[in-house]
């Protein structure tokens, strides 16, 4: 947890001079490399600090430091040292790509950790919703998984799309529940998080993705259709998703694919996917698979994602089935 709130600092910090960072680099993505790689560094380094076990710094990370080698990238290397100097006094370059190089493993070993440094990047340029995203992984279940959402507004009135100050941090282990701390701060005082039950009377609340790219916006809308009495879907980018139907704030996150060839990642899943079951949510692919995260680093056996209240995901699922959605896809 200790890993994630860090790294929750340095986004934000990036965030926040997201115009800076750019007219350094006169790169429009480069804020995001920065975060990326400075939160990943932070991460790993964390990890290596607290656990003695060489085989508990295996982690699955979505960069790697080959692209940041040339002296094209001299900026934004300096840039991401910089920052996580800011964290670990005296820490020298070699170290920090070291570090960001450590997270190379391929999914092969039976635990490791994987981990998505910012998920939903563009949220992240937009000056929305994003995640810091670990999971710990054992024999291919997710047994573990932190998330930090710093840009999430902890009160569920708030509007989603203008950057929460504070932000919030989620946390779960298999059999142990799922907690919520205000200001991904992992002192402060937990609360037990629980998907939404039933539905009385008011419409059911989907959540998708941002861009039209990443899940299918018209078979959400037929989905809808059939399910009856589903209101305007809620749209914000990352992990936070799995947050929204975790907390009770939705009802269902549906993830149904774009293009035949998309194989989802297990970064983009696994610290969410355990957080949102362990509030009670059941997790499944859009045909009603578990998610089976013993295939390395994609989700090789699975198809889209459906993550919904008891009350509702089998009523999505039917749906799905109904339409004959990617049914091509099923067997
Ligand atoms: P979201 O913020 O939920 O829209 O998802 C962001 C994630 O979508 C990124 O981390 C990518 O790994 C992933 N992604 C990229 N292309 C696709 C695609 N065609 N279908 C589904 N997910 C994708
Ligand atoms: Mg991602």
């Amino acid at each position: 947890m200790q890993a994630v709130a860090i790294a929750c600092q340095i986004t934000r910090a990036v965030q926040e001079r997201l115009q800076e960072v750019t007219a350094l680099t006169k790169d429009d993505r480069s804020p995001v490399t920065v975060a990326d790689y400075a939160a990943q560094a932070i991460v790993a380094l964390t990890l290596q600090d607290m656990l003695e076990d060489p085989a508990d710094h295996r982690i699955v990370g979505e960069e790697d430091a080959l692209g940041l080698a040339d002296e094209e990238s001299a900026v934004v290397r300096r840039a991401i040292v910089e920052v996580v100097q800011h964290w670990r006094n005296g820490i020298e370059e070699q170290e920090v790509l070291a570090a960001i190089d450590s997270c190379d493993h391929d999914g092969t070993a039976d635990t490791y950790w994987t981990l998505d440094p910012v998920d939903g990047t563009k949220g992240f340029l937009r000056g929305q919703q994003y995640a810091i995203a670990l999971g710990r992984i054992e024999h291919g279940r997710v047994v573990a998984g932190v998330m930090g959402c710093p840009a999430l507004p902890v009160s569920q009135d708030a509007p989603l799309d203008t950057p929460d100050p504070q932000g919030v941090l989620y946390a779960a282990a298999e059999g142990q529940g799922a907690w919520e701390f205000a200001g991904c701060d992992p002192e402060a005082q937990r609360l037990r998080i629980q998907a939404r039950p039933g539905q009385d009377g008011r419409p059911w609340r989907f959540c998708g993705s941002v861009e039209k790219a990443h899940s299918n916006r018209s078979d959400s809308d037929r989905v809808a259709e059939i399910v009856g009495n589903v209101g305007e879907p809620v749209r914000l980018d990352s992990q936070c998703k799995y947050a929204m139907v975790a907390r009770g704030q939705a009802d269902a996150y549906l993830r149904l694919p774009t293009r035949a060839g998309y194989v989802e990642k297990i970064w983009d899943h696994a610290a969410g996917s355990v957080i949102a079951r362990e509030a009670g949510a059941i997790v499944t692919d859009i045909h009603g698979r578990p998610l089976d995260f013993g295939q390395g680093a994609r989700l090789e056996g699975n198809r889209g994602v459906i993550c919904a209240s008891p009350d509702v995901h089998g009523c999505i699922i039917g749906a799905i089935d109904q339409l004959g959605i990617d049914a091509e896809s099923k067997d």
